[in-house]
């Protein structure tokens, strides 16, 4: 990293604009872009030149974006897409074929386990989903089928963190790729590549953008993964007929990802970014220091404060001395926990639901990441149509609620829980 990561997040990515000066990254409301001529579009087409050809594969205003994301990620280069769904779908779609299966953590965003489980079974793709806090579990899970690992960094909804460190040198024992979700804590938090990460995706819907305005999703590659070692990569590694017989790995080198992504992925499967979503995630990125540092500040003080009172059962915040995750935060996010977490109230689903209903500051929303504090009763909500069993099993029992401590003033925060608690358990 030349500058540091502050200066990155307001500046990579960005220059002033060639054409009229505008400080500010403009949006590029346009689909297509004028060819100087044939040649200049032939050459184009053949990725002999870069340059701007139909807003479904590049943008400027959305490779903004992308080049600001990599920068602070660490990686290559990236992608960004229209959804943090569509980019685990275009992190996974190079490497994989029909027959071929991801190993993942138990422990992931419920949307993500859906995906997993059932959706990606239409393509043929299959998930087996393991105990990520068990290195060994990890390595028997793997077969000659396998094409990557996945996890989450801090995982939704909170409470875990995934020693990356030991998962990916199970998948670099294994010559696989390891994919890590790090929504949840930001580049600010943890860079996954600098513990090893191949992909890194993210759900810009959260705290990158930071504001609940927009959906979208970034694929950041390393650009360390040897694509051409083991034949089990031939969209990258062999000449890829989706896109006239090129060979991604031996023309484009540590880009081969990040070009597959935009000439075949995004060209045929059109998951693309709006300029207008862009802008608001460049905006939102500019401040994200800030803002995590307030988030991590505002969840520390709040959790603490949840786990001293005697209404409370039990906080899962990382933060907390009393998490078995503690340790490994010191070391994977060593700048603080994150913003989310559940805690389990005494009174059950009953008093859960008044508690809810009586909080006023936070919203009782189906997001997380926003710059408002948020809350969600998953047992009567994300997780209504599980089993009483499934939804213990996923941390989300009937009298666990999840919380999205925004970056208000904390003493309000508290304020507020400690209103709707008292009229909860009244
Ligand atoms: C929200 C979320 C997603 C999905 O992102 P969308 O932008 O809603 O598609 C994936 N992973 C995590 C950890 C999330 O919080």
């Amino acid at each position: 990293m030349t500058q540091g990561f502050d200066t990155l997040a307001i500046h990579a990515g960005t220059a002033p604009d060639a054409a009229t000066g505008a400080r500010q990254v403009p949006i590029y409301q346009t689909t297509a872009y004028v060819f100087r001529d044939s040649d200049h579009a032939a050459k184009l087409f053949n990725l002999q030149e870069v340059g701007y050809i139909y807003s479904r594969l590049t943008n400027p205003t959305v490779s903004a974006l992308a080049n600001r994301v990599a920068a602070l990620e660490g990686g290559a280069g990236a992608v960004a897409c229209s959804s943090g769904h569509a980019a685990q779908l275009m992190a996974l779609f190079p490497l994989m074929a029909p027959g071929c299966n991801v190993v993942a953590s138990t422990k992931l965003y419920g949307g993500t386990i859906q995906q997993f489980t059932n959706t990606i079974r239409k393509f043929g793709w299959s998930a087996k989903l393991v105990d990520f806090d068990d290195p060994k579990a990890i390595a028997a899970a793997i077969d000659d089928n396998t094409r990557a690992l996945f996890c989450e960094t801090i995982c939704n909804p909170g409470g875990a963190i995934s020693d990356l460190d030991a998962i990916a040198r199970v998948a670099n024992h294994a010559g696989l790729p390891l994919i890590v979700d790090n929504t949840t804590a930001t580049p600010y938090l943890c860079r996954p590549i600098e513990h090893g990460a191949t992909l890194v995706v993210h759900s810009a819907t959260k705290y990158l953008t930071g504001n609940g305005t927009v959906t979208g999703g970034i694929v950041v590659d390393s650009g360390k993964f040897d694509w051409s070692a083991s034949g089990k990569f031939p969209s990258l590694s062999e000449p890829e007929p989706a896109y006239h017989g090129l060979t991604f790995h031996a023309a484009l080198g540590a880009m081969a990802f990040t070009f597959h992504s935009i000439a075949v992925g995004l060209r045929d499967l059109g998951m693309t970014m709006n300029p207008q979503g862009a802008h608001y995630t460049l905006m939102g990125i500019e401040t994200l220091s800030l803002r995590m540092q307030r988030h991590v500040e505002n969840a520390q003080t709040v959790a603490e404060w949840l786990e001293a009172d005697p209404r409370v059962e039990f906080v899962t915040y990382p933060g907390l001395k009393s998490s078995p995750y503690h340790s490994l935060a010191k070391m994977i996010v060593p700048k603080g926990a994150g913003g989310l977490f559940t805690f389990a109230m005494k009174g059950g689903y009953d008093a859960c639901v008044k508690f809810v209903d009586n909080l006023k500051l936070f919203s009782h929303v189906a997001n997380l990441g926003d710059t408002r504090s948020l809350v969600i009763h998953s047992a009567s909500t994300t997780h209504r149509q599980l089993s009483d069993e499934q939804r213990v099993a996923a941390g989300a029992g009937p009298n666990v609620v999840r919380l999205s401590i925004g970056i208000e003033d904390v003493r309000d925060i508290i304020a507020d829980l400690d209103q709707a608690l008292t009229a909860a358990t009244a």
